[in-house]
């Protein structure tokens, strides 16, 4: 089968899910994820498995082969318990991409340039289809960062960025000195920097103290902005950066 938009082509299998439901929102999220198993078959079967309850839209293979899981017009159930920008429970009003990957632990691998491609193809043709701001394709740590790691800081989203798929502000010189707050703190800047995180989209308590919490979303927010360290410490380098996201979201 072909997914068609003006001239760009995807081909895809399918293998469907028991595991959706009826979808009544409007879809204004992607949410990307690695599937953090062993193989590509072990994922179809937990997909194919209505036990399992979980699913999603499309699973790209390392190699780049294209499967559609569940269609688009209903609610696939990737995300869990998960907030953004004010909204639960993100199902009901995206789209779930998983890229076959092992996940976190010592075989934690780049995501595969083939791979790559047919994702950016994909999100080129969802991001139109459904008009989406690319400031709404976001990772799964994103929406759940006290759950959640995937697709993880080897996610090449500047790659992403320069194609206009994603939001991915270039790294400006940290303008912002002496600037040290880690788990345990309490200070009114704690307070201003929730806020600003909570601006971006992150669920963050609106107090000034360092809380696990909080520790948790900077996690979420290095993987995906800063990935060179995760520390969820914030220095004058993370608060630099979280200022700078903040600013167009
Ligand atoms: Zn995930």
């Amino acid at each position: 089968m072909k997914l068609k938009m003006k001239k760009k082509k995807v081909n895809y299998s399918e293998v469907l899910s028991p595991n959706f439901s009826r979808r009544n929102k409007k879809i204004k999220y992607i949410i990307i994820h690695y599937t953090g198993t062993k193989s590509l078959i072990e994922t179809l079967n937990i997909f194919k498995d209505k036990s399992s309850q979980v699913s999603c839209h499309w699973l790209i293979s390392k190699r780049g082969k294209l499967y559609k899981i569940v269609d688009e017009e209903n609610i696939a159930w990737h995300a869990g318990t998960s907030f953004w920008k004010g909204e639960n429970n993100l199902n009901d009003s995206s789209i779930g991409i998983e890229l076959d990957n092992i996940g976190h632990g010592i075989h934690y691998k780049t995501f595969s340039n083939i791979q790559m491609k047919v994702l950016e193809k994909l999100l080129n043709i969802l991001i139109k289809k459904y008009n989406i701001k690319k400031q709404n394709v976001l990772g799964h740590s994103d929406i759940a960062p006290d759950r959640k790691l995937d697709p993880g800081e080897l996610f090449n989203w500047s790659r992403l960025e320069k194609k206009n798929l994603a939001y991915y502000p270039e790294i400006k010189k940290y303008k912002y000195r002496n600037i040290f707050f880690k788990l345990g703190d309490k200070n009114i800047e704690i307070k201003i920097i929730k806020k600003k995180l909570n601006k971006i989209g992150y669920k963050c308590s609106q107090n000034n103290c360092f809380d696990t919490g909080l520790k948790l979303v900077v996690e979420a927010f290095q993987r995906r902005f800063l990935p060179e360290k995760i520390n969820g410490i914030i220095d004058s380098k993370v608060y630099s950066r979280i200022i700078h996201v903040s600013k167009n979201t």
